[in-house]
């Protein structure tokens, strides 16, 4: 089996959508990597995305 980890961020995605915080706000501006994903992994044999 092969899988891939996407994200690994820690397991908050950032920005929140509509969230006003200080953290967000850098993030939308900055892009990555104040932005990103939460913990994800791509399974191959199943082509599953998984996202938490
Ligand atoms: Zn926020």
């Amino acid at each position: 089996m092969k899988f891939e980890v996407i994200g690994s961020g820690g397991c908050v995605a950032l920005p929140k959508p509509l969230c006003k915080c200080r953290v967000c706000e850098e993030a939308r501006k900055k892009g990555r990597p104040y932005s990103r994903m939460g913990c994800s992994f791509f399974l191959h044999d199943i082509k599953y995305h998984y996202r938490t």
